[in-house]
């Protein structure tokens, strides 16, 4: 069996071949630090931090970095980002997202930023305007390969200023402003710093996919010479609320540090693992309630094992491979492993253990009229039993 990916480069699964043998090099774009993490972060740092442990399940040797986006159109002047930042990495520890190797912030790779603008300008591909650097698109002749938008609708000279546009359509974009770099000039530069000029995977929400990773990848092999930039782009749908997508500007948010109050952060993992990657996540109460309820079955499972490579293996499929899980009643160590909940035992209340006891030696008397009675008062207490030839195993209801 091999793993394959979905890569948004190619629109098709292929199969995973890093670079170099056994080892991924893994960038993830990480937040903008302005305000607090909300369940959108959530949705889509919990997939690759999945995606993450699958790799290293599967033996990969895995470099992975999140930048911090401190220096950016939103974040306000006075924004306390340090803290802001710290606040991003408690809530991600609080849902058992394991760390990264790296967490470059902007405002400590202005020097990287400023070379590797200064080699675009060198080699051609850009130029300066009114105090700002520009990108010259229309240099670039492979712009549009990620997101399929086409070169030729380019409108020579050009320009956006800031860092997200209003429409889908090539454009010459800001490396540099007045003072400090443009937005998609940062990931270029910390990738080639801590990762190198080619990666393995480069993943991120989707609504990044364009113009932010397209300017990637011309940026990228604009300055390098290297191609491809990127061997598997990976993109998580987007979490949606009421229809609506979950983000900052929209104001329609729900914290992580607020929903961890009510949902245990295994419960809030299963959730997102429970739809795939992929496709877009509808947040409700319902869904939550239902992974809460899911939750509860795979605690009173058994421990065992069964094989959910081949489902993994299709592109992290995590859906299919909890529906095995759920069919074969299992425990199986890769709850832990690769989808990140750790077994919660359940304590069994004394008054259920004396009646188990009580009936295991009317059992032995072969009372069983007495037994049976004793197994109704066990189950009215929210407890299940099943006699096995050495004990009496007892499982939550
Ligand atoms: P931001 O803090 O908006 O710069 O986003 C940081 C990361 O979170 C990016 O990879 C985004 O694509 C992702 N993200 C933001 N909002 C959502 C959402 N509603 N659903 C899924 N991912 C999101
Ligand atoms: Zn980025």
């Amino acid at each position: 069996m091999a793993l394959k990916i979905y890569n948004s480069l190619s629109r098709k699964k292929e199969l995973f071949k890093p670079i170099n043998a056994g080892r991924v090099l893994m960038y993830v774009c990480g937040p903008t630090v302005y305000g607090s993490t909300h369940i959108g972060h959530a949705r889509t740092y919990i997939a690759f931090d999945i995606i993450r442990r699958y790799l290293e399940y599967r033996k990969y040797k895995v470099k992975f970095v999140m930048n911090i986006t401190d220096i950016h159109d939103d974040i306000k002047p006075g924004t306390d980002t340090r803290e802001i930042t710290k606040l991003f990495l408690l809530d991600m520890q609080n849902l058992n997202i394991r760390p990264a190797d790296v967490y470059p912030r902007v405002s400590d790779h202005i020097t990287e930023i400023k070379k590797l603008v200064d080699l675009l300008l060198k080699k051609g591909f850009a130029y300066k305007k009114d105090g700002a650097v520009y990108f010259d698109v229309s240099k670039f002749k492979d712009y549009g390969q990620l997101s399929g938008i086409k070169l030729k609708q380019v409108k020579t000279g050009t320009r956006v200023e800031t860092d997200k546009y209003e429409r889908d359509e090539p454009i010459d974009f800001a490396l540099w402003k007045t003072g400090r770099p443009g937005w998609h000039i940062e990931c270029s530069a910390m990738i080639f710093k801590h990762l190198g000029e080619q990666i393995d995977i480069h993943a991120g929400g989707m609504d990044l996919k364009f113009p932010h990773h397209e300017n990637e990848i011309a940026q990228s092999e604009a300055a390098s010479g290297e191609k491809p930039f990127v061997k598997y782009w990976l993109h998580t749908g987007l979490l949606y609320i009421n229809g609506q997508k979950m983000s900052k500007s929209l104001k329609n948010y729900i914290e992580v540090s607020d929903l961890l109050k009510r949902y245990d952060a295994r419960v809030i993992r299963l959730f997102f693992a429970s739809s795939h990657y992929r496709s877009q996540a509808d947040f409700s109460e319902k869904g939550i309630k239902q992974a809460q309820a899911g939750l509860a079955k795979l605690d009173s499972f058994p421990e065992g094992h069964i094989d959910i490579t081949s489902e993994m293996d299709d592109d992290f499929n995590t859906p299919k491979a909890l529906a095995k899980i759920f069919k074969a009643k299992k425990w199986v160590p890769e709850l832990e492993s690769v989808f990140g909940l750790s077994r919660r035992h359940i304590s069994v209340p004394k008054r259920v253990r004396e009646l188990v006891q009580k009936r295991e030696q009317a059992r032995k008397n072969k009372n069983w009229a007495e037994a049976d009675k004793l197994r109704a008062q066990i189950e009215n207490l929210g407890f299940s039993i099943e006699d096995t030839k050495q004990k009496t195993k007892i499982k939550m209801s």
